[in-house]
């Protein structure tokens, strides 16, 4: 069995000033309902289930400190738009119901964050998806066409504004949706986990060992306690199978983030562009950037089949150079800012595209298999894995199971092994000029 472990890389997590601590669970404990996982998708659960049944006792339980795993390490986009694979395949009406339960997610996050004054870099930034040359722009003006279907909003930038923006003439077309918000996530998840309900117990550093199911309900296994709870809601995305659920489902892969020292007021001014914007590429292998509220450029880029769930370190220097090129090939001025951080994190993908969502045994309730975007879509998960497990039927949590729906079995791992890398080596040769 792989448990999470945290690096100590992660630029958001170790750029937090203070971490709240909360006391470890001992012995024999008692309560109606346990989260396990502290990512989107348990934080938003754990404070759901409280406020539908405020005498309800609730633990939420993670292997790391809250903010350490994927939730904590990701790019900091809070997407509204569907994935581009749910654009291209489902019909309007599915998307408007994917835009809706995004939304909603967004709303909740920033009541969560305007109520407890949670100081993550929230802002209603949007998105700007960008093209570096002719294979870019073809996906782009694909892309384009899927907004236009869709009836969504969007702007293209010209020459001039892209360079005013992004501080670089590095990219040939880009696009702006706004719906989108960017924010700190490790900040963003502390703040979730520091502000539960009262009758929400957080306890971190703990990893689960083993679930059984007993007459009542579950016994779960930690290294130095045993808990006895009703029903047991899953946000443990990748690590899901091994606790025994969703096995050969979910592929883990791993993406890489480096980000610089804040930039200085002479580098800020040779930059030139503006603070507080992302950049997806318009070519899904291509480079993530984003300039933070607080001067700091943010490369991500490189994807790996991450069987062994974690971060290797050993590849962390290469993962680096990569990342290094891809900085100075768009800001040949600001060649001496160093980065401070290079980290990897791992998420969830399916053989048929599909994130899981619903109650998969009796009195369990699970959201896993995220598809590499889950700020809102693990938000929304959550917060109807919290009404669904306390019997709640609306309109929303019927949205959520239509447009969810089972990953597919995926072929043995030491086929995988050999499969992925290839294919993944293929796409990034084809995508070389877009990185
Ligand atoms: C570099 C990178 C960039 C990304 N950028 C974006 C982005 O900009 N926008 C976006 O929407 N998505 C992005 N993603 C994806 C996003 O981070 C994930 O979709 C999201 O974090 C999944 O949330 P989750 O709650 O399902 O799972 P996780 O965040 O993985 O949470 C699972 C939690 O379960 C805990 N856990 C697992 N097993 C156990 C156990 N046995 N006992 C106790 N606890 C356990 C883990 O420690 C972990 O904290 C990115 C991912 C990466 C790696």
């Amino acid at each position: 069995m792989v448990f999470p472990e945290y690096d100590a890389q992660c630029g958001w997590y170790e750029m937090l000033e203070a971490v709240s601590e909360f006391a470890p669970l001992q012995g024999n404990t008692q309560f109606d309902t346990v989260v396990i996982g502290g990512g989107f998708v348990g934080t938003a659960a754990a404070r759901r289930v409280a406020e539908n049944q405020p005498d309800n006792s609730v633990l939420l339980i993670d292997a790391l400190k809250i903010g350490q795993g994927a939730s904590g390490r990701n790019s900091g986009f809070v997407i509204d738009q569907p994935h581009k694979r749910e654009l291209e395949q489902y019909d309007n009406r599915l998307k408007q119901k994917i835009l809706n339960l995004n939304y909603t997610a967004i709303d909740y996050l920033a009541q969560q964050i305007e109520r407890y004054e949670i100081d993550c870099q929230w802002s209603h930034a949007g998105k700007y998806q960008a093209a570096v040359g002719a294979r870019g722009e073809k996906f782009l003006n694909h892309y384009e066409s899927l907004l236009k279907q869709s009836g969504s909003e969007y702007r293209r930038l010209n020459k001039q504004e892209m360079q005013s923006v992004f501080g670089t003439d590095y990219y040939s077309a880009a696009i702006h949706t706004t719906g989108g918000m960017l924010m700190q996530p490790a900040a963003l998840m502390r703040g979730m986990a520091d502000t539960m309900p009262d009758n929400v117990r957080v306890v971190e550093n703990t990893p689960i060992l083993e679930v059984l199911r007993t007459a009542s309900g579950f016994t779960l296994t930690t290294h130095n306690a045993r808990i006895q709870c009703n029903r047991l809601i899953l946000g443990t995305n990748i690590f899901t199978s091994e606790l025994g659920f969703m096995r050969n489902r979910i592929l883990p892969v791993m993406t890489f983030a480096s980000m610089t020292a804040p930039l200085t007021d002479a580098q800020l001014a040779r930059f030139g562009g503006q603070l507080d914007w992302g950049l997806t590429p318009a070519d899904h292998a291509g480079t993530t950037v984003r300039m933070t509220q607080d001067r700091r450029l943010i490369i991500r880029n490189g994807y790996r089949y991450a069987h062994d769930f974690n971060t290797p370190q050993a590849l962390l220097p290469k993962v680096r150079k990569n990342h290094r090129k891809g900085f100075e090939d768009r800001y040949p001025q600001l060649k001496e800012v160093p980065f401070e951080y290079t980290w990897g994190g791992a998420s969830g993908l399916s053989g048929n595209f599909e994130t899981y969502f619903g109650e998969l045994e009796q009195g369990i309730f699970v959201s896993c298999c995220d598809q590499s975007v889950g700020a809102a879509r693990g938000t929304i998960s959550g917060m109807m894995l919290a009404d669904m497990a306390c019997g709640k039927r609306t309109q929303r949590l019927s949205d959520m199971l239509e447009v969810s729906g089972k990953p597919s079995w995926l072929p043995p791992k030491a086929l995988l092994r050999v499969g992925v890398p290839l294919r993944m080596g293929i796409a990034r040769l084809a995508s070389r000029s877009e990185l």
